[in-house]
């Protein structure tokens, strides 16, 4: 079985950025949903799930059999996305990363201000249902990719710390057609201390 996080805050704990509508019904229905189909579809494959957290079984497509595929990487990767995504949201938080996920970032986009503007960028692109990720590969260098549906980079072999959920569930009762002002205020309640965890290995989805 695997499992939705608890939700770490109230569900208007991000307003005015991010509604107490939306964070209920993305975390209480969607979300759950997902947790729900997912263990419905893994039943009987304990072999292939025993001892293997989600991103493990997420990280090794090949392993995972033909026929349930598709539906892992759809309903799997809606449950450990969203659990990244309600992760590193918050409120009275640091306004940016430091140390060393400061560096790494500055070592690949350049600057802070970079990262959000090249990673905004993604975000607003995507076209369709989808998500932006900020990912990291084993020596810690960071990478800005753009996914579709439920998709992710732990194929690719990169974990993600950071990601905005472009789905129009998302923001669309509050920003209805407007995604670019859902994404430039995301920027307002990011958990810096929890993407650093992430990106530091001390915590993990
Ligand atoms: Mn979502």
């Amino acid at each position: 079985m695997y499992h939705m996080i608890k939700l770490p805050y109230d569900y208007d704990a991000l307003e005015p950025y991010i509604d107490r509508k939306t964070v209920r019904i993305h975390y209480t229905k969607h979300l759950k949903t997902y947790e729900t189909n997912l263990n419905k579809l893994l039943e009987g494959h304990e072999d292939i799930t025993k001892g293997k957290t989600l991103a493990e079984l997420l990280s090794n497509l090949d392993e995972i059999p033909e026929s349930i595929r598709t539906g892992v990487i759809n309903q799997g990767g809606g449950v450990y996305n969203h659990n990244l995504y309600f992760s590193i949201l918050g409120k009275k938080h640091k306004k940016g990363p430091t140390g060393d996920l400061l560096n790494a970032i500055i070592k690949g986009f350049g600057s802070f201000d970079r990262l959000k503007s090249e990673m905004s960028e993604g975000a607003i692109s995507q076209f369709g249902s989808g998500y932006a990720f900020l990912s990291k590969d084993d020596k810690g260098n960071l990478f800005i990719k753009k996914t579709l549906n439920q998709n992710n980079t732990l194929h690719e072999g990169l974990t993600p710390i950071l990601t905005i959920d472009v789905w129009e569930h998302a923001y669309y009762l509050k920003y209805k057609n407007l995604r670019g002002d859902y994404v430039k205020n995301i920027w307002n309640i990011i958990n810096w201390k929890m993407v650093e965890d992430l990106y530091e290995g001390c915590a993990f989805i």
